[in-house]
């Protein structure tokens, strides 16, 4: 029986087994932000600790920075004396920090891959739920709390069980109008919120297979909002184009090495898995979330459930306040927000754009579209898509999370409702405590911009104007 991923990179990075059953695993990279690091780094100071291997560190500012204006000092002051606390750490632990000023700053799940930094068969470390991101290149990359970010900086380890690995194949095609989003939306409907709990998830299939770089990191983004450890797509030819001539990828004979190691470990055909699940593209459609977790979702064609089924359902509905047994198409939106570690790459702009060009936001609805790093946003400009974007009414912001979560300026007012690309649909997720959160693709964010309301995108794509 052949071995997954998984075990081969578990194994590689395997230091030795702890006293208490957990695995030391060595961290190939540790990417560092502004909001998980502080007191990190205070418990360096305290134990008069260095950093281990500053050169497999890597740091970037991206929570709290105010996309409308990166004039420093911030008249945010929390922001600015988070920012200033980043740079000093960086400067006297001798860890690379790439600031706006760089042109290569962003979100740090953005800039990660971007930058080549993320490789095939890394494990990967981060203080940010979403660092499973990276899993779309052949990683294994664990989100970590703040004390773990200590242990890492300290010893460049992490003490970690060992998760199940869960295969899930999407076979068959996606139709015109279904995107990566949709996809994930689905699976974690599917499988529930804690689905994934005590596994990571290796997705696979001819849907997968055909998918960029960018679609792969949307679905390996929200692998834990389903519960997930880590989620990983093998590499392929698609992950080896992707990083050929990257900034931090190898060169010349030294790439050419890389991705003959790179194949050997993608998982087996024959490899052993503790779940399998199949799911059919056709039965996939453009998905709206509801509720207040991202597997409380819809097809956009269906009702948002009735109230009685459970608990959970009645606390979502109670909180959401829209309409239940009513169709989740035409509900009326207040703000449109594109952007975020899930669907702020330039694909995903745009796709969006596809549906924006030649159209107008609706009246009263304020619209964001917010780069996922500076070179998103200097690749979308060279292509014209920050023009499309503000004729048809939307604001046009610098790199950072933005109104992913209420970090920052960007936040939602009172009882708003969000069209948003983003990942989390908590409560309070937006920055506004009553504000309510409908996730979706960035191409059905920006068809309930022009429409006001959440609407199917395929009727636009169907009338593209001139
Ligand atoms: S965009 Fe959202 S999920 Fe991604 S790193 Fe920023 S805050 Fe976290």
């Amino acid at each position: 029986m052949g071995a997954t991923l998984f075990r081969k990179v578990w194994d590689a990075h395997t230091v030795r087994t702890l006293p208490s059953g957990q695995t030391q695993l060595f961290v190939g990279l540790h990417l560092v932000h502004e909001v998980t690091s502080p007191q990190a780094f205070d418990m360096l100071r305290q134990h008069g600790w260095r950093v281990a291997f500053p050169e497999r560190t890597f740091a970037t500012v991206d929570h709290i920075l105010p996309t409308d204006s990166l004039r420093r000092p911030f008249i945010d002051v929390m922001a600015e004396e988070m920012t200033a606390a980043l740079e000093r750490n960086c400067r006297e632990f001798g860890i690379p920090l790439t600031m706006p000023d760089s042109g290569q700053q962003g979100i740090v799940h953005v800039i990660g891959p971007e930058l080549g930094l993320t490789q095939p068969g890394m494990t990967i470390a981060c203080g940010d739920s979403h660092t499973s991101t990276h899993g779309a290149l052949g990683a294994l990359a664990f989100g970590i709390g703040t004390s773990q970010v200590r242990d890492v900086l300290a010893s460049q380890c992490l003490a970690l069980e060992p998760p199940k690995v869960r295969r899930i194949d999407i076979s068959g095609r996606l139709a015109p109008g279904v995107y990566a989003k949709d996809v994930i939306l689905t699976i974690i409907r599917r499988l529930g919120v804690h689905g994934g709990v005590g596994y990571a998830y290796e997705y696979g299939g001819p849907v997968i297979d055909r998918m960029t770089i960018d679609e792969r990191m949307t679905i390996c983004n929200m692998s834990i909002e389903g519960g997930a450890r880590a989620g990983y797509i093998n590499p392929d030819e698609t992950t080896f184009a992707f990083l050929r001539g990257r900034r931090f990828a190898p060169s010349g004979d030294a790439f050419d090495r890389a991705v003959a190691w790179w194949r050997t470990i993608a998982s087996d055909a024959d490899a052993d898995y503790d779940d399998r699940v199949v799911i059919d593209a056709a039965t996939i459609e453009p998905t709206v979330t509801w509720g207040i977790n991202p597997g409380q979702s819809v097809g956009v064609g269906e009702p948002i459930p009735n109230t009685g089924r459970d608990a959970a359902t009645d606390e979502a509905l109670a909180f959401m306040d829209l309409a239940p047994g009513r169709p989740v198409a035409g509900t009326p939106i207040d703000v449109a927000f594109i952007g975020s570690c899930t669907n702020g790459r330039l694909s995903d702009l745009e796709e969006a754009a596809r549906i924006v060009r030649g159209r107008r936001v609706a009246p009263g609805v304020k619209a964001l579209v917010v780069p996922g790093s500076q070179t998103v946003s200097r690749d979308a400009e060279k292509r014209g898509l920050d023009e499309i974007f503000r004729r048809a009414g939307f604001e046009w912001r610098g790199a950072g999370c933005s109104m992913c979560l209420g970090m920052n300026t960007d936040r939602l007012e009172g009882r708003q409702v969000c069209a948003s690309s983003s990942n989390r649909n908590f409560k309070g997720r937006q920055g506004s405590p009553t504000g309510r959160t409908l996730l979706m693709s960035p191409a059905m964010v920006a068809a309930a911009a022009i429409a006001g309301r959440v609407v199917d995108v395929r009727t636009m794509l169907e009338e593209v104007p001139a």
